[in-house]
């Protein structure tokens, strides 16, 4: 039998292989007859059980008083970022310039940088969902927490929130997002992985949020990094805002950027699947805006039986 020792040289090798092979998503796994790793087979942390993307459901989230208003700074300094396709995603690199505090956040943490998730279907391109709803895009901005700015010594030995990161949905808008543009425009520049470039127009990170006054209201839970080794160390915060992109900035992501360096294969649905929640509690940042008044009823009956009470005795 020949067949025998040839096998055993495959299982032999096979190790190796997978040692060697890099992890991609799903879409790269199956193009690629699954020579790189697909999200079920990702290492280092990537089983365990506090991981990320969730679902979030917004009316089973606890409503938490410390998750006060955020406090951003550097958030409005406009720069022309360098932008660079790091064969996953795109990314900006905000190089320390700006940070956050507030928002129920134990310490400062300083942006590292900033990426985005995306499909080219408008309602399968964000890792987390909200009810269930999955939207265009998600953008994260990456902070590290700042040494020697914990509100206590064992905040700052905490390893479960080492990492903070802000996360946008985006969903499609009639209108072109200005604040985007410059971005948008950089993506034709780097198209294969490793490609760097530094945007036309200087942008602040504020140009790309929402409005501010509706950062106010936000999810957290604690998770891991979306992307291996999938370390638990993130404090997680999901806004509630959407972004709004027009649908062709949308599709530029899609069609401008490539996972290989062959532009064989457009780099789309860069999304790790839902994570199980397990134990984990979600809070969110303050009960719903319209606390409705009290049902006449619920007054009147109490009031009618207290009267009539009185009338009997
Ligand atoms: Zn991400």
């Amino acid at each position: 039998m020949r067949l025998l020792p040839a096998l055993l040289a495959l299982a032999a090798a096979r190790p190796l292989a997978c040692a060697d092979s890099h992890w991609c998503y799903d879409i790269q796994a199956k193009a690629s007859n699954y020579a790189c790793l697909g999200p079920s087979q990702w290492g280092g942390d990537c089983k365990k059980n506090r991981q990320s993307p969730i679902n979030i459901v917004t009316t089973k989230a606890q409503v938490d008083p410390n998750l006060g208003l955020f406090s951003f700074s550097g958030y409005d300094k406009k720069q022309k970022w360098k932008v660079q396709n790091n064969g996953h995603s795109v990314m900006v690199l905000l190089e320390d310039e700006a940070s956050v505090t507030g928002g129920g956040l134990a310490a400062r943490y300083r942006a590292k940088q900033m990426h985005l998730h995306w499909s080219e279907e408008l309602d399968k391109g964000s890792e987390h969902t909200l009810n269930g709803v999955r939207y265009a895009m998600e953008m994260h901005i990456v902070h590290e927490k700042e040494k020697g700015t914990s509100r206590s010594e064992k905040e700052a030995q905490d390893p479960k929130d080492e990492i903070a990161v802000l996360a946008f949905l985006v969903e499609a808008g009639s209108e072109k997002n200005d604040g985007f543009q410059p971005l948008v425009e950089a993506l034709s520049y780097v198209p294969r992985p490793k490609m760097n470039t530094t945007m036309n127009d200087g942008i602040s990170l504020l140009d790309l949020l929402p409005k501010k006054e509706t950062l106010r209201h936000y999810f957290r839970y604690l998770g891991s990094l979306t992307t291996p080794g999938c370390e638990e160390k993130v404090v997680w915060t999901v806004f509630q805002e959407r972004i709004q992109l027009h649908k062709d900035q949308i599709a530029a992501f899609s069609t401008k950027l490539y996972y290989d360096s062959e532009q064989k294969l457009k780099m789309t649905d860069n999304v790790r699947p839902l994570q199980r929640q397990g134990q984990r509690l979600v809070f969110k940042s303050q009960a719903p805006r319209q606390l409705l008044p009290l049902p006449l009823p619920t007054l009147l009956v109490p009031m009618l039986t207290c009267l009539l009470a009185g009338f009997l005795a």
